[in-house]
């Protein structure tokens, strides 16, 4: 008896395979390139402040900058925002392990944007921009997640739309119901919008469409990554359209309060 204890396969199963293996490799070489280029990413961003930082201090030392509030208080923005990064990388790190805690609770998701808004109108009045909120009918619709971490999803995206709207422009934040099992609140601006093509590349991290104009305004590519994870790991997604304002319009939907 010659049988062997492996089947032997035949040849369209060997091919079909070695075709999957082979797409595996690329798979994973294409995960190792970007993870290379993540960390290539968050040196770049980090050099930036360290250079300030020490070209400040350096000048001040040599006397070719004097050492006085205005200099020292430049120093202090830089470690902020050194601090800010670096805070802001270890919590990727944190969702990457599968670690980030989510402490739960029921939110409400009507007072978990106005809490937001209240925040963002003065900063939206300095450009000019209305921003109106459209509450769903009835009661307030309600998930069950962790309050703070949806509150940095709002603020993130509240803080893109105004960010990337021009002067006199407008938001529109509206709370829905749009089925039994979801609840769902979206941001529409009228900015530049997002291109088809764009939108699921800006979810990457450090990913920035126009990067001259976005780290011109502080951006560095990372909050809609962030966004993005904290919501799927609430059990929901965002999505990205195109908004009857002119510019961008952002989804996030997520599960309904099971009580
Ligand atoms: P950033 O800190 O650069 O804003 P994000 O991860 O929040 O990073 O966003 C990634 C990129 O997506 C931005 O750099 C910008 O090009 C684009 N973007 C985000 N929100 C909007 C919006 N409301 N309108 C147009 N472009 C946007």
């Amino acid at each position: 008896n010659l049988s062997t204890p492996m089947d032997i396969k035949g040849n369209d199963e060997l091919a079909e395979l070695s075709q999957a293996f082979n797409e595996m490799i690329t798979e994973l070489k294409k995960l190792d390139t970007a993870k290379k280029q993540v960390i290539a990413d968050a040196a770049h961003e980090l050099r930036t402040p360290v250079t300030l930082i020490q070209g400040t201090i350096e000048g001040m030392l040599d006397g070719i900058l004097s050492f006085d509030q205005e200099n020292l208080k430049s120093v202090l923005e830089e470690v902020l925002r050194l601090s800010l990064l670096i805070e802001t990388l270890r919590e990727l790190e944190l969702i990457d392990a599968g670690e980030l805690k989510l402490s739960k609770e029921p939110i409400d998701i009507r007072s978990l944007l106005s809490k937001s808004l209240a925040l963002f109108v003065p900063v939206a009045n300095e450009k000019e921009i209305t921003i109106s909120f459209k509450p769903c009918l009835g009661n307030p619709a309600t998930t069950y997640g962790d309050f703070f971490r949806l509150r940095e999803v709002v603020d993130n995206l509240i803080s893109n739309a105004i960010k990337y709207t021009p002067t006199g422009g407008h938001i529109q934040i509206q709370e829905e119901k749009p089925a039994k099992n979801l609840v769902r609140f979206s941001i529409d601006d009228s900015g530049p919008g997002i291109d088809i093509s764009e939108r699921e590349r800006v979810f990457e991290r450090f990913y920035r469409i126009d990067k001259s104009r976005s780290s011109a305004s502080g951006g560095r590519g990372l909050g809609l990554a962030i966004s993005s994870e904290i919501v799927k790991a609430h059990g929901g997604k965002i999505t990205i359209g195109s908004s009857d304002l002119g510019g961008a319009r952002f989804c996030v939907d997520l599960p309904v309060r099971n009580t």
